[in-house]
């Protein structure tokens, strides 16, 4: 088209051509990975703009802010910058802006808060507490498989006794008392005025669904809705972008159903296959070419997946010509492993490859221990995502709690942690307190509920010393009422109050742990308002970056350690699959069930199709778990007993004495690596 700046038919093959130019409607979009898929809504993107469409009309859901704000980087790299003001971003955050919008719809303050999984453990307690349930009956479901069936339940949009005969049967004769439960959690959350992460997703459906002037306004302001990773949508999900398409009946979502695995979480590739079902005369196109890995790789991938229970039909293909055989690496143990890759990813970056073009991805955070310990060593500097989050660290939830009960004095949960943290003030006094608090924040908000905090010591506190402790926490809060102080401010003065009280409850692990609360101070810079402060804890809980060890070369973009959930939609050249171990992938409990078994498989599947050039997966062949020693492993029942031409196998058993100090290897030990001396 002359009238168009892109050129689409020569960067597009035909199929994504016709995506990304479709005209108006529902448009579906399957194909295996590389295929282009998110490379065809980036092309989308720029079409819809340079065609007339406003771009804050254009709303892009994804399943990372990262992975929304890259595609729309690309799109404004193609076109030009109109293309950043797309509205983009993940479906929690979406609605969360609408929530807080239209907050008074669904009976909340404007300045609810969000809970994450802890916090929400902690509700049940003052949901348990309110019913008077002092004892429970006798093998009950724990606090966190109460909130696992309140979120199937909620997700799925099934009624609870259905998720208990379906998948807690054991607990069915609990039913009753688990729905009061369930129903004083609801109560607890709204009269303290927070969300858990699922509701953020029912309570935003809810509200387009029973107000349509609201629904109207909102659909309306959205022409376009675009999905990435729709295999991963729950029910909710599914039903949300129904919603959003309801006035202009424009979307287009993309998937690979062979690359779900959010199962565990609710999603159900269903909605993937049955969107011609639920849009009439919805568009599906395929995807056919690999653009990202060698053959070798692809062949790998298909034939995993060729095992699975479920079929899939589809074979990844490519153009590309040759490419090296995967490797399956034995290693005598975890630290031989780390030292493998460690050797490898330093001969390739000596070689001319940059470090963050290379991954070394895990089933679980934990397998990648020894490996860190090894780059620090090595001075290589790394990034994490996936394992433990920033927020999820005692210290950080301390600090975001005081924070909160700044923002929503009606904030149960984050009081009880801040008045915790006082000395001298147990459960009991806590208690009494927050009633004073509570009733307090109901009328007259963080003023008020802070005056009344300062009140209620006297005829709460006994002693004058815990009285006093009380008082500083009441000195801490006061400024921070102050909405217009910068939240950097904000953490920088409550710091000031916790730093003391910090020392004193934790004794480990100091460093670490200052690094942390320094980490939500920067964090803290980077947000114009307390509020977006808060929200961007809750919900992008940071990948917690580690700070490259000393000597490295700071200004170098580190490699990628990433969970495999977490390295969805990414590529490297070079992709180290390490404890490729049965029990860990698949995982022990996984193999209970032939679904949950091929939820793995696609899990492995993803993992290997991040790699376009090379792909090791690798195992230790002892396993050390403290307290009870060591123990003999066996490689993934997916790899192992794959014919050679496949996987070749490699082993590093023979080079194994490991050197007396753990700096670069001697030259003897170093295991051997067929490729990287000139090629198999
Ligand atoms: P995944 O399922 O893993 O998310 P995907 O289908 O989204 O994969 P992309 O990430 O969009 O695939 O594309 C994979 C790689 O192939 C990218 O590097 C992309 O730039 C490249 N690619 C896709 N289509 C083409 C094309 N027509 N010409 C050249 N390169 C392409
Ligand atoms: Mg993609």
């Amino acid at each position: 088209d002359p009238g168009l700046t892109l050129d689409y038919a020569a960067d597009l093959d035909s199929q994504q051509h016709a995506a990304a130019t479709a005209g108006d409607g529902v448009t579906l979009v399957v194909a295996g990975a590389g295929t282009g898929k998110t490379r065809t809504l980036v092309y989308r993107v720029a079409y819809l703009v340079e065609t007339g469409v406003p771009p804050e009309q254009i709303v892009l859901l994804t399943f990372t802010r990262r992975a929304a704000s890259e595609m729309l980087t690309r799109a404004a790299g193609l076109l030009d910058g109109r293309c950043e003001r797309v509205r983009g971003g993940t479906f929690h955050a979406y609605c969360l802006e609408l929530l807080r919008r239209h907050s008074e719809r669904i009976g909340y303050p404007q300045r609810f808060g969000v809970l994450d999984a802890a916090d929400a453990a902690d509700v049940v307690d003052l949901a348990r507490t309110r019913l008077g349930l002092d004892r429970l009956p006798k093998r009950f479901p724990k606090k966190r498989t109460l909130l696992a069936m309140f979120s199937a339940a909620t997700n799925r949009g099934l009624e609870l006794d259905e998720v208990l005969a379906e998948e807690y049967p054991q607990y069915a004769e609990h039913l009753d008392l688990i729905e009061r439960l369930r129903g004083a959690y609801a109560e607890t959350k709204r009269r303290t005025g927070v969300m858990d992460f699922d509701d953020l997703l029912a309570l935003a459906l809810e509200l387009l669904r029973e107000n349509p002037d609201v629904r109207r306004q909102v659909a309306g302001r959205i022409r376009h809705v675009l999905v990435d990773e729709y295999q991963d949508v729950n029910l909710l999900q599914a039903d949300l972008v129904e919603q959003f398409q309801s006035v202009h009946g424009n979307a287009m979502m993309v998937g690979d159903d062979a690359q779900s695995i959010y199962r565990f979480r609710g999603a159900d590739v269903g909605h993937i296959l049955e969107v011609q079902k639920r849009y009439n005369g919805a568009r599906v196109l395929k995807l056919e070419h690999n653009y990202r890995s060698t053959q070798p790789i692809l062949d790998l991938a298909n034939r995993v997946l060729d095992e699975a229970v479920e079929k899939y039909d589809k074979r990844l293909f490519t153009d590309r010509e040759g490419g090296d055989l995967p490797a399956l690496v034995a290693a005598p143990d975890d630290d031989m492993e780390a030292r493998f890759v460690a050797q490898v990813v330093l001969d390739k970056r000596e070689a001319g490859t940059d470090l963050n073009r290379m991954a070394v991805l895990f089933r679980s955070g934990w397998c990648s221990y020894a490996l860190e310990a090894e780059l620090n060593r090595r001075k290589i500097p790394f990034v994490k995502f996936g394992g433990l989050k920033l927020t999820e660290a005692a210290h950080v939830k301390d600090v975001v709690a005081h924070l909160r009960v700044a923002e929503n004095p009606a904030d149960a949960v984050a009081w009880n942690r801040a008045l915790r943290l006082v000395e001298g003030v147990g459960p009991t006094t806590a208690g009494r307190l927050l009633d004073w608090i509570g009733a307090a924040a109901t009328g007259g908000g963080p003023a008020a509920a802070v005056q009344m905090l300062r009140q209620s010591v006297d005829e709460v506190v006994p002693s004058a010393s815990v009285a006093a402790s009380v008082g500083r926490l009441v000195e801490a809060l006061t400024p921070l009422r102050d909405d217009d102080m910068p939240p950097e401010e904000q953490v920088e003065r409550l710091l000031g109050y916790y730093r003391p009280v910090f020392e004193r409850v934790y004794a480990d692990d100091f460093p670490k742990r200052e690094a942390d609360l320094d980490a939500v101070v920067a964090l803290a810079a980077r947000h114009r308002s307390r509020t977006a402060l808060l929200e961007s804890l809750a919900l992008d809980p940071l990948d917690w970056t580690q700070e490259p060890a000393e000597g490295a070369r700071k200004d170098e973009p580190p490699l990628v350690l990433s969970t495999i959930h977490s390295a969805k939609g990414l590529e490297f050249d070079t992709v180290f699959l390490i404890h490729a171990l049965d029990g860990v992938l698949p995982s022990a409990y996984a193999l209970a069930s032939s679904d949950e078994e091929d939820e793995e498989r696609r899990l492995l599947y993803v993992a290997l199709t991040r790699a376009e050039t090379e792909l090791y997966a690798s195992y230790p062949l002892v396993q050390y778990r403290r307290g009870t020693g060591q123990y003999l492993t066996e490689p993934s029942r997916f790899l192992s007993g794959l014919p050679e031409s496949l996987l070749e196998p490699w082993s590093l058993v023979e080079e194994a004495t490991p050197p007396a100090s753990g700096d670069a290897l001697p030259e003897a030990d170093r295991p051997a690596l067929p490729r990287s001396s000139g090629g198999a």
